[in-house]
This record gives C-alpha cells, sequence and structure tokens, in this order.
C-alpha cells in the first residue's frame, strides 16, 4: 500500500519525504527501491502534537455512508481519539455493508494522518448499539436538538475524557433520548440551529479540543 502511494508521488533520488512511524515523524531522503522496499536515510524528525484531551467520538451511522467517510476524516484531522460507530433506531444497519466500510475508514485515517501531520492514529472501533453505549468517561454528553436543558456553559470543558455521542441524519428517537438520559448522559444543544449530523460531530470535537482553559 505505502510503496504504491510513495510511487505515485514520483519521488527522486534524495528528495525528502515526510514518514509516520510508531507515533513519530521523520523527514526522509529518498535512496533507492530495493526488492520491493523503499530505502531511505532519515535526515531529521518533525515536532508532534498529542491532544491533552481524549474524545471517543460515539457516531451513529449515518443512513448515507459518504458521511461517515467525512466524520472519519474530519475526526482524524481534528485529534480525535477513537472512532466508535453506532446503530440506533435510526441508523443505517446493515452490518455487512458496515464491516466492508470499516476497511475504508481505516485507509481514510491514514491518508489524513498523512495530510494533517498526525502521529497516532484514530482508533476506529467494531459498531456498537447504542443501548451498550455506558458512560466511561470525565464528561458524557450527546448531542440533541430537541432537549434543550444544556448549553457548552453547561459542559466542563476542562475535563480531559469525553465521550460524545451524535445522532444520525433522523436524529435520536424519544425512547433513545430517554435512555441516554437515564444512563447518565448530559444532553447538549449546541447553539444556534438543526445541524447535519457531520457538521454537529465536527463542531463539538473542535470546541472540545480548543478549549484548554
Ligand atoms: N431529524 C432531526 C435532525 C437531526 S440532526 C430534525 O429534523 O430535527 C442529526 C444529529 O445531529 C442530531 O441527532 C444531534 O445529535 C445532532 N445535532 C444537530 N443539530 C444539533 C444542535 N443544534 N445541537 C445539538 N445537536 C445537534
Amino acid at each position: 500500500e505505502e510503496v504504491k502511494h510513495f510511487k505515485v508521488r514520483r519521488i527522486r533520488k534524495d528528495e525528502d519525504f515526510g514518514v509516520i512511524y510508531e507515533g513519530k515523524i521523520y523527514l526522509c531522503k529518498y535512496k533507492k527501491e530495493e526488492k520491493g522496499k523503499i530505502l531511505c536515510e532519515i535526515i531529521g524528525e518533525y515536532e508532534t502534537f498529542i491532544p491533552k484531551k481524549e474524545i471517543f467520538l460515539y457516531q451513529c451511522i449515518t443512513v448515507d455512508l459518504k458521511t461517515m467517510d467525512l466524520i472519519v476524516r474530519q475526526a482524524t484531522e481534528l485529534g480525535v481519539s477513537k472512532f466508535i460507530p453506532v446503530i440506533s433506531e435510526r441508523s443505517f444497519t446493515k452490518m455487512e455493508a458496515i464491516e466492508k466500510r470499516i476497511e475504508k475508514w481505516k485507509k481514510i485515517v491514514k491518508e489524513a494522518m498523512k495530510q494533517s501531520r498526525r502521529p497516532i492514529p484514530m482508533e476506529i472501533y467494531e459498531p456498537v448499539n447504542l443501548t451498550d453505549i455506558i458512560p466511561s468517561c470525565e464528561e458524557n454528553i450527546f448531542l440533541d436538538n430537541f432537549s434543550k436543558e444544556n448549553l457548552l456553559k453547561d459542559v466542563n470543558l476542562k475535563a480531559e475524557s469525553f465521550s460524545v455521542i451524535v445522532g444520525p441524519e433522523g436524529g435520536f428517537s424519544e425512547r433513545e433520548v430517554k435512555y441516554l438520559k437515564e444512563k447518565g448522559f448530559k444532553p447538549l444543544f449546541l447553539e444556534t440551529y438543526t445541524l447535519r449530523s457531520e457538521t454537529a460531530s465536527v463542531s463539538i470535537c473542535s470546541v472540545i479540543l480548543n478549549c484548554n482553559t
């Protein structure tokens, strides 16, 4: 895979390129190809960053799987640690198609890491049912455009770990909202309007990761 990608980029001898390896990013000089391997000389190391906060993004699987691709890409760029696809009443539910798509999401994570100079991958988990999610972080929220009892000011943005659940295009059912509240998840409304699922996910992750006060 990587050798193929390297060739597509048409890098010439002695040209520099970046290599992500075990959580570090190196600046390398291309030397030669030998037995299907790319040999290079390490000439430096990039400074890399790891977010101080951990986000478990529980994303209900959108009916349009292309939307999920976009969320995976953007969550990787932003620095989300774990991505958990969720099956809910109104989500996409065909397991076979989901399993296949997970492979694609892993590829998207790699691409996005290279583009964003992210040294550590966003982990993609196996899908879970909404009713199996438990509040395991310091802050546990679900995004809801109907329950307007909490705004961002009601979330402890100084927490170090967050689980965030985002609904699919059709939102959560009343039953699901009740269940999540009972489990201990806090509903959160993002001002001002109703957002698409992908906008909601990216907005909350960006706010959490950028709020260090
Ligand atoms: N079908 C719904 C919209 C669902 S939007 C309707 O017609 O009202 C999809 C998901 O994005 C929601 O379930 C929620 O998780 C999130 N979302 C969208 N807008 C939001 C907002 N303003 N605040 C919090 N979450 C929001």
